[in-house]
């Protein structure tokens, strides 16, 4: 027990959820949209959310408070707006330049307007949260135009806040960009890097003159490869902001994992004067800092408390590890491991979970006090009082008999025969994806059914009629392998969830997706079983009004995993093993009920390819085992249909030949199906359906451009293991739409077929 006071420990978070506790920013965006409110309000509404932020940090204890992490819709976006790097088509030339104008334009980069389709939208690396992607090329000129930084930290500033602005740093901005299309060939955006650093000069001079002490830089792109080897151009970077003359400190923060020593050694020796490193999503950051002989005088901000997950923290775990840090620099801050933008809010708004769960879990707020209680913990000499207790998440949720049933497993519970005959004996077998239109009846029918406003049997009736209707109109359209189309799902996740033990969902639990977009996660708390069948009766209802075959649908483990929180006790392949020893009950059960379709989703397997390539093995290994696992107590005559959506699919073409489906769906329309020729000359022997049209676009595919595309598939790939399907569930579409596209799609495989 030692009594000297400790080294001074700060403590802050890399940044906050922006959407308010109620989804306030959701509400007023909408309404803005709708031409219901003006930019005023909106902007009030975001002033008082940014202030509401920085008073709730405040009172949590943080004593360096993040701004500029406040964004209408995405930092990304902002920080192509503050350095004028909008493409052209979002300039209105009618436009007063005035708030409402500014705002429109962004929100135009943003969703798009009439002429101007928006920026491509992806994943925020391996998160749930989605950015623009900035168009760059040759010609734009990267000019400090916009002032939302030096705007917000004046604000904050009035309010009595003195922060730290935080911005994305240049080399993860230029890294996560694309050329746009009319740059020449081979061109890409890092070429602006000195263009774009003298343009963060600007910023950072006058953040600087209004008063700012320290600004935070963002560069996860550190944490994948891409980053780890781009260290001249990091070197070139940070030299050059460092070397500023009036400038306030810098710090470089990193997430989402480890960054290498090379990387570390580089800005530990420029003239930057903080790093922020990230020691829970891996456990190399200990190491890395130890192979760079410790920071010296720069100052360690340290992520320890996890930022993207909802676990309650192991406090003196990681007092322990903060004073392994303490050695390896003279000045320390205690952090994050990420921003708290991927957490929800605040846990006290949760009523509904069993008080063991709600004991081990923290939400953003919770997560802000765990940090300023580590910070007065150090300063304190290290073993300070604290009345957090060091339950381990997830320990009291062990169920042996799931865990006895894995057990006991041998080798052949994940090994289909390989001999099993073709699926069909149709070439070029029509089916969808799974999901039908979600018409504006039936969302209100479910949500009034889980306000208690609709009895249990009228919300079936309702579902069945729904069933009825989507399969008398797959008859008329004359597809082959038919659907119950999904009505019964809010969410492709959180349905399961709701029906498996081990899983909890929240109330209030919301987190930004994109923009105004927000999703509530399940959190996989313990161990995973399924008391009864979770979609036999809609199956099976639906087949019997039909003499076609009807897929069964389900959602995979992987996915499952991907978008829910989940335990970390234990690796993610054994939690993976428990969801599907649960699906593969399910798939049993519609076997029995004489379903000879069954398909298992894996929407989410290309997002959750770990971040650096030296991870992917293992991670296929798992995704791969629980997917077997899931589907292959089937007999050989049963068909095990997977769909994925994301084209990228030289990356995990090993992984999906590996899942040894029957029949593989796959988003192939926006890239021109370019994948049948790479599935050709790899011999893909089981049967592929890549989808034949875009169903994220509201136009209707004629019947020459999806023949065209058979046309090229059949070229390459043998038409008996070619199926014609969309590129993904039609939820999101109008009947009026979804039904002529399809028409379409069954005319042009009926003409190919024709001439086979
Ligand atoms: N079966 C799901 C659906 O059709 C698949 C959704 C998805 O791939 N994201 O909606
Ligand atoms: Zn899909």
């Amino acid at each position: 027990m030692t009594t000297n006071p400790g080294p001074a420990v700060r403590s802050t978070v890399h940044g906050y959820p922006r959407i308010g506790p109620d989804r306030e920013l959701k509400r007023a965006e909408e309404s803005y949209w709708k031409g219901a409110t003006t930019a005023a309000e909106l902007e009030k509404v975001a002033s008082d959310l940014r202030l509401d932020v920085y008073a709730r940090l405040r009172a949590a204890g943080i004593d360096d408070i993040p701004s500029n992490t406040f964004s209408y819709y995405d930092q990304v976006l902002d920080t192509a707006v503050l350095f004028g790097l909008l493409p052209a088509r979002f300039e209105d030339p009618t436009e007063a330049g005035d708030a409402d104008g500014r705002l429109r334009r962004y929100f135009a980069a943003a969703r798009g307007v009439q002429g101007a389709p928006p920026l491509e939208m992806t994943k925020w690396f391996d998160t749930n949260y989605h950015y623009l992607v900035p168009e760059l090329s040759p010609d734009v000129r990267p000019r400090p135009v916009g002032d939302k930084p030096v705007v917000e930290f004046r604000e904050a500033l009035d309010a009595g806040h003195r922060t730290r602005p935080v911005l994305v740093g240049p080399l993860t901005f230029l890294l996560l960009s694309k050329a746009a299309d009319d740059a020449p060939e081979g061109w890409s955006p890092i070429a602006l890097l000195d263009d774009l650093v003298d343009a963060y000069a600007s910023v950072l001079a006058d953040l600087r003159a209004a008063g700012a002490e320290e600004v935070q830089l963002d560069e996860p792109i550190l944490a994948t490869d891409e980053g780890r080897a781009a260290l001249g151009e990091l070197e070139r970077a940070y030299t050059r902001l460092g070397g500023l003359d009036d400038r306030p400190r810098i710090l470089v923060s990193t997430y989402f994992g480890s960054i290498g020593a090379d990387a570390l050694r580089v800005l530990k020796e420029s003239p930057v004067e903080a790093v922020g490193l990230d020691f829970v999503t891996d456990d190399e950051g200990i190491a890395d800092l130890t192979a760079v002989s410790g920071l010296g005088s720069t100052r360690l901000v340290a992520g320890v408390i996890e930022g993207r997950n909802v676990w309650r923290a192991d406090i003196p775990s990681a007092v322990a590890t903060l004073g392994t840090l303490l050695a390896l620099t003279d000045e320390l801050t205690v952090s994050t491991s990420c921003s708290l933008l991927h957490v929800p809010i605040d846990l006290e708004a949760e009523t509904s979970q069993a008080p063991e769960l709600r004991a081990a879990l923290a939400f953003a707020e919770q997560k802000t006090r765990e940090v300023a209680l580590l910070g007065r913990v150090l300063s304190e000499g290290g073993e300070g009082e604290y009345d957090i207790d060091a339950t381990a998440p997830g320990a009291a949720f062990v169920d042996a008999r799931v865990r006895a049933r894995l057990e006991a497993l041998g080798p052949d519970a994940y090994e289909r025969p390989e001999d099993r005959g073709a699926p069909t004996d149709l070439p070029l077998t029509t089916t969808t994806i799974g999901s039908f239109p979600q018409t504006g009846e039936l969302r209100r029918a479910r949500a009034a059914h889980r306000r208690g406003e609709l009895a249990e049997e009228e919300y079936k009736a309702i579902l069945r009629s729904e069933i009825d209707r989507v399969i008398a109109l797959q008859e008329d359209i004359g597809l082959d392998v038919l659907v119950h189309g999904e009505p019964e799902r809010n969410d492709m996740v959180q349905y399961f969830a709701e029906r498996l033990e081990g899983y909890a969902t929240t109330d209030h639990g919301w987190v930004q997706s994109y923009g105004s977009r927000c999703v509530r996660p399940p959190i996989l708390f313990g161990d995973v079983s399924r008391p009864a069948p979770m979609t036999v009766e809609w199956i099976t209802y639906a087949q019997s009004r039909t003499a076609k075959p009807v897929k069964g649908m389900l959602t995979g483990p992987v996915t499952m995993l991907a978008w829910s929180f989940v335990r970390t006790d234990q690796p993610l392949g054994e939690t993976a093993r428990q969801v599907a020893l649960a699906l593969r009950d399910e798939v049993a059960d519609l076997e029995r009920a004489g379903i000879r379709h069954i398909q298992v989703d894996e929407a989410a397997l290309r997002e959750s390819l770990p971040l650096r390539e030296e991870r992917r093995r293992e991670y296929l290994d798992w995704a791969v085992g629980s997917f077997r696992l899931a589907t292959s107590g089937v007999s050989p005559s049963t068909t095990v249909h997977t769909h994925m959506c994301y084209s990228e699919f030289g990356l995990i073409v090993g992984g999906i030949e590996a899942l040894d489906a029957d029949v593989t769906s796959v988003e192939a329309a926006r890239s021109r199906m370019e994948l049948v020729e790479d599935l050709g000359r790899r011999g893909f022997k089981r049967g592929i359906g890549p989808g034949v049209y875009d169903i994220h676009s509201p136009r209707v595919p004629s019947v020459e451009e999806i023949e065209a595309s058979l046309r090229l598939a059949v070229s390459h790939i043998d038409a008996g293991g070619l199926w014609v399907n969309p590129d993904c569930g039609l939820k999101t579409r109008g009947y009026e739409e979804a039904e002529q596209a399809l028409r379409n799609m069954v005319e042009a495989a009926r003409r190919v077929r024709a001439d086979l």
